[in-house]
């Protein structure tokens, strides 16, 4: 036994440091925000390192863990334990404990990290489909990049549909590659990128262009690819969009698109063409406390501001306790979206 010389405390030290001060001292251990896994889409097997195994995610954890955290040359030894909590279909969040022995010391660390599952082919499946391909999907947006959780829905619902089409025939993803603005994903049949291209835009919204396109010849046939391209909207949920003087904020998209006047609460369902005479405003929403309703205004207290506000009481708000805020071009309105917490768009 000695004494620590940073806090005093009599246990046994490391480099004249008890194990709390030698941990607040050193970076012992580097962990990754997000650790990325690929999924075999045909046999589900995962790429740990250079190789792929057959066995669930929890059971690749783990090796997982072993190749993507690092810890300092002082470590001699460690072991990891964890729990998983599966967040959405391609996120989990693990929560890690992590001994790292130094010298003859354990120390112990906790950490998260998120896995993010991603669909791709294992070489033998790979081979087996030798890159073939009918159909390239290409997944976009109007006039702006595709977000990551669009990217990571559309991926998702096209190997979704491709996992069930694989289960009554042959249907696979040749080949899935982010390109500038959205993802490209190469797809086994034409069927199956004219059935996922419309599939996204009927819950997406937006447009389908299909251009046909002569690859070459097999037995004197012609052989055919298509590309497929998907165009979100312009406009997501939640946007603030100012249109012919009037500020609106998206209620929801699809098909048709449902805006409401911040202003007056008017509701409407405009024509594509107007649509595009509109332009996003970058907006803020949070959740506040109402303080009081009168007839025309609602109070309530702005936390950012540290003080209470007012805006207009838009119709049919009824007497709640708490509304969302949404703030845009320096004018603040009631929101009526019903989306959870708050958030920065843009
Ligand atoms: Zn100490
Ligand atoms: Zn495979």
């Amino acid at each position: 036994m000695s004494f620590c010389v940073e806090c005093g405390a009599t246990v046994k030290t490391i480099q004249g440091l008890c194990p709390n001060c030698f941990l607040k001292r050193h970076e012992l251990i580097e962990p990754p925000g997000t650790i990325d896994v690929v999924k075999c889409v045909q046999c589900s097997k995962l790429q740990v390192g250079k190789a792929w195994v057959e066995t669930d995610i929890e059971g690749a954890i783990l090796r997982l863990l072993e190749k993507n955290v690092r810890t300092a040359r002082e470590v001699t030894f460690r072991t990891f334990t964890f729990d998983v909590r599966q967040e959405d279909e391609r996120n989990l969040l693990v929560t890690v404990k992590a001994v790292l022995k130094v010298d003859d010391l354990d120390l112990v660390k906790d950490f998260r990290t998120r896995l993010r599952v991603h669909g791709g082919a294992c070489p033998t499946c790979g081979r087996k489909a030798g890159f073939y391909y009918e159909a390239i999907l290409q997944i976009r947006a109007d006039e702006r990049r595709l977000s990551d959780e669009e990217i990571d829905e559309t991926v998702g619902f096209t190997e979704r549909i491709v996992e069930r089409a694989a289960s009554k025939g042959e249907a696979f993803i040749s080949k899935m590659e982010p390109v500038k603005g959205g993802v490209d994903i190469y797809l086994s049949s034409h069927d199956l990128g004219r059935n996922i291209a419309k599939g996204i835009r009927a819950k997406y919204g937006g447009t389908v262009g299909v251009s046909p396109k002569l690859f070459g010849l097999k037995d004197g046939k012609e052989i055919y690819r298509t590309t497929h391209l998907v165009r979100l909207p312009r406009y997501r949920e939640g946007d603030v969009v100012r249109m012919e003087g009037r500020m609106f904020e998206v209620v929801s998209m699809g098909q048709r698109p449902v805006l409401r006047d911040l202003k007056s609460g008017e509701r409407l369902s405009p024509t594509g063409t107007k649509m595009e005479r509109g332009r996003v405003v970058e907006s803020e929403r949070f959740e506040t406390e109402v303080i009081s309703i009168s007839d025309k205004e609602v109070e309530y207290f702005d936390p950012a501001e540290a003080r209470n506000a007012k805006v207009p009481r838009p119709p049919n708000l009824g007497e709640p306790a708490k509304v969302q805020i949404v703030k845009a071009d320096n004018e603040s309105f009631v929101s009526m979206l019903r989306r959870e917490g708050a958030g920065k768009r843009h």
